[in-house]
């Protein structure tokens, strides 16, 4: 069953289940104080199993966001085209596994690399990677911390679970460093959901494979909370809280929190942003309302406390949707970067704003004072998509092909300024060269330029005769919307044999440069037309 419910400016579908829990929260967070702080955080259960529909898309001027740009603008920092020394991160969300994924990586040995094959490249060329490990990869342990049998990699349901106690077998991590992940986020509103053992056990996985960590730390330990990755000549201080950890008590101070450590987690942000021997100072907080486009006053005002305490990046996350980016300028004149929320890396979660995100690039620059400072931000849009067989795998719209509404949706969040295609090298600051150009919403697939560029058409051939060379297909009637840009038709192409796929339009500025938008007649059904892109 399915009810509507109007929530603010836009009406929701939400599954009944899911309302019933949603009241049960509004019960327990009745209890939000002036500021508006909720004091209840601790109770509230997360709702991220594979089902739901509720969304609430981005609502600018919400949340008191002061300083947040509005989403869709071009995103620029004040160095980015100095010389310098440089280093590019890269970030995704949630690592977020679901019955299914568990499953489809233990069938037929796919292994958890199955669930993001077509983008390992992409994040091991970054010089340095970051996931979210959302939940344990405690071997025999059960839901309630106990030590018990091992059933090996299988998902049994009792050691290696999903929603709404999630643990993991630990061979994910070597998936995870196979792609080039070098840093994970442990503390999670998840951390807890083997107990105190089931951090300890994860903690022992991540460092017998030397895998970096931040957030959580051993029972008994004193730990720092922090990690340090050191590349290519920058080290750099990662730094992981959580809102929560879904009313499971942290007995022994295993897990960091973002609200109720405040104090701890800025005090630490400030010890390392003096350090001498680091560069830049990164905090990843496990924050926001599920679902929510939207960051709360809560998050912003705590990004801001953390930029100015000294950190220089904030890559939030929890929501399982994206949040928007942001440039803050502290009062000391340093330019931060946040992202509210990188949404889901990889879910079992169906709904199209949960399985729509993005692979966030991030780089630095060392300028001649020794400093280190944000160069430049750009995302390549991804998607979760279902595969033929049953299984699921995360894919870079850009180059898979497909999946146009998703592609919509995210550049919606973050615009077509600083949107990348999925290629290598990375570059975070193209627009430092000359002759760049704003991405047209056409780059790449049928429609899209190829002179300048390799393989941007996909599948596709690129016609060279047009300007700058347009991406086609050939058609004798029917074209496929290949990446859901402005839909495709099929016309007349330069030889008699042959129509070609050309995008649809409905005035110049759906265009390319060199284009305009007319009126042509279908390939092979005289009287049936369409304004379509045509070279002037
Ligand atoms: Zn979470």
């Amino acid at each position: 069953m399915t009810v509507r419910v109007a929530i603010s400016q836009g009406p929701v579908i939400m599954k009944w289940r899911t309302f019933i829990t949603l009241l049960a929260v509004a019960s327990l967070t009745s209890c939000l104080d002036d500021l508006g702080t909720n004091t209840q955080d601790s109770l509230n259960p997360s709702v991220d199993d594979e089902l739901g529909e509720e969304y609430e898309p981005y609502q600018a001027g919400r949340g008191k966001a002061n300083g947040l740009q509005g989403v869709g603008e071009a995103l620029k920092f004040s160095e980015a085209c100095e010389s310098g020394e440089t280093l590019t991160i890269a970030a995704v969300g949630d690592v977020l596994l679901h019955s299914r994924l568990q499953k489809q990586a233990f069938r037929e040995d796919t292994s958890f690399t199955s669930l993001w094959w077509g983008v390992s490249d992409l994040l091991k060329t970054a010089d340095v990677t970051y996931a979210n490990l959302e939940g344990p990869t405690a071997k025999g342990t059960d839901a309630r911390g106990r030590d018990v049998m091992d059933p090996g990699p299988i998902f049994d349901d009792y050691v290696y679970t999903s929603y709404p106690m999630f643990n993991y077998h630990p061979s994910l991590l070597d998936s995870l460093q196979e792609a080039g992940v070098d840093v994970v986020s442990t503390a999670n509103n998840h951390s807890l959901d083997r107990r105190s053992l089931g951090v300890d056990r994860t903690i022992s996985e991540l460092q017998s494979r030397s895998l970096q960590f931040t957030g959580t730390r051993k029972k008994g330990a004193d730990d720092p909370w922090f990690a340090i990755t050191d590349t290519n000549g920058f080290r750099l201080a990662w730094l992981a809280c959580t809102y929560s950890t879904n009313s499971i008590p942290d007995n022994h101070d295993q897990v960091l929190r973002c609200y109720e450590h405040r104090d701890k987690v800025l005090a630490e942000v400030r010890a390392l942003s003096a350090r001498e021997d680091i560069d830049v100072v990164v905090v990843t907080p496990h924050w926001g309302v599920e679902y929510r486009a939207t960051p709360n006053k809560k998050e912003i005002d705590l990004a801001h406390e953390l930029l100015e305490a000294g950190a220089t990046l904030v890559l939030g996350g929890h929501p399982h949707v994206n949040q928007p980016w942001e440039k803050y300028t502290t009062t000391d004149g340093r330019e931060g970067f946040v992202i509210y929320s990188l949404g889901n890396f990889v879910s079992g979660q169906r709904h199209l704003a949960r399985r729509s995100t993005i692979l966030l690039y991030v780089s630095l620059v060392r300028n001649d004072l020794g400093e280190t400072n944000v160069a430049g931000a750009t995302y390549v849009p991804l998607h979760m998509t279902n595969s033929g067989d049953g299984s699921m795998s995360v894919e870079a719209i850009d180059r898979a092909g497909g999946n146009g509404d998703s592609r919509e949706f995210t550049v919606g969040m973050f615009g077509l300024w600083n949107l990348s295609l999925p290629r290598i090298p990375v570059e975070t600051t193209a627009y430092c060269e000359g002759g760049w150009e704003l991405a047209h919403p056409l780059d790449g697939w049928v429609g899209g330029s190829c002179t300048a560029e390799a393989n941007v058409c996909g599948t596709a051939a690129c016609a060279e005769d047009f300007p700058g060379g347009m991406c086609t297909i050939p058609c004798e009637r029917v074209c496929p919307d290949k990446a859901g840009r402005a839909g495709t038709f099929c016309v007349a192409g330069p030889t008699a044999d042959t129509g070609i796929c050309v995008p649809k339009c409905e005035s110049d500025d759906g265009c390319r440069p060199g284009y305009t938008c007319a009126q042509q007649e279908h390939n092979g059904e005289p009287g049936v037309n369409a304004m379509v892109c045509v070279a002037r």
